[in-house]
């Protein structure tokens, strides 16, 4: 099989807090079309690193590369418009928006057109038919116009994944997608996330290595800022420094 291309790339990234080293020297591979996560003990760094990729944070060294583009230091705004999303957090949906409404808003904004056009009904009907798709993608099509205020806790986090594929990206990076869930949401957002993973790049940020073992093709492990291991799920679950350092109490 021909090896797919890295779409994203950290050389020697680094992240220092008053001198102490968050992120530390990471390299870091991510191939086109895999699902790739992100594991480590809290503290370990996964969260800026996260934040490092998307933009929000600048890098105090190293550089990133996505899509064949040096991204290093540049605004979240631009790395978006490259085809990186993000999944956003709970708190930035509008309560009485309905679920519907949020995905239109996100196929518009896309679009880059202006706030002129904010919910016209005009321009709304042009995304209907996109933002159902999405909604069905995520199972939400039943709920779409129940305000997203009212939804459950999962089905916001399904709502936020929407918005994110709104966007169309090449790279998806979800913030700990299943954080937070009962059984039966973790259960349900792991096949939704294989499901929307299917033909995309994704990189999560995941505590729940059941849902890691059965999402990813690489996982990669931090600890204390620097890369302790990387390798597909049961190559790196076997590894002493790895069991010792965080998998351990998980898998024991
Ligand atoms: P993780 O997400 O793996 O739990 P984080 O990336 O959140 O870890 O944090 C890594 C380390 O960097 C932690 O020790 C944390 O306290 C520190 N850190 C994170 N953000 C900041 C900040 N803005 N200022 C100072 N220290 C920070
Ligand atoms: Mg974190």
């Amino acid at each position: 099989m021909r090896q797919p291309r890295a779409i994203l790339t950290t050389h020697r990234l680094s992240k220092e807090f008053r001198g102490f080293h968050a992120v530390d020297e990471v390299d870091l591979s991510v191939a086109e079309g895999t699902v790739h996560a992100l594991v480590g003990p809290n503290g370990a760094g996964k969260t800026t690193l996260f934040n490092l990729l998307t933009g929000f944070l600048k890098p105090s060294g190293g550089r990133i590369t996505f899509d064949g583009r040096d991204v290093t230091g540049q605004p979240p705004e631009r790395i978006a418009c490259l085809g990186v999303a993000r999944s956003f957090q709970v708190a930035s949906l509008f309560p009485q928006m309905t679920a519907r409404e949020h995905v239109e808003l996100a196929l518009q904004s896309a679009t880059g057109l202006g706030r002129r056009f904010w919910r016209s009904d005009k321009l709304m009907r042009r995304f209907s038919g996109r933002a159902g798709e999405l909604l069905d993608e995520v199972g939400l099509v039943q709920l779409a116009e129940q305000p997203a205020g009212s939804l459950p806790y999962g089905r916001k986090r399904a709502l936020e994944l929407a918005i994110a594929l709104a966007l169309d990206p090449k790279l998806l990076l979800l913030d700990e997608p299943t954080a937070g869930m009962g059984l039966e949401d973790v259960d349900r957002t792991t096949s939704l996330i294989a499901r929307v993973g299917a033909g995309r790049t994704v990189v999560m940020v995941e505590h729940n290595m059941s849902v890691v073992g059965s999402l990813a093709d690489t996982v990669t492990v931090l600890q204390r800022g620097e890369v302790l291991a990387e390798g597909p799920y049961d190559r790196v679950k076997a590894d002493p420094q790895v069991v010792e350092a965080y998998l351990g109490a998980d898998v024991a």
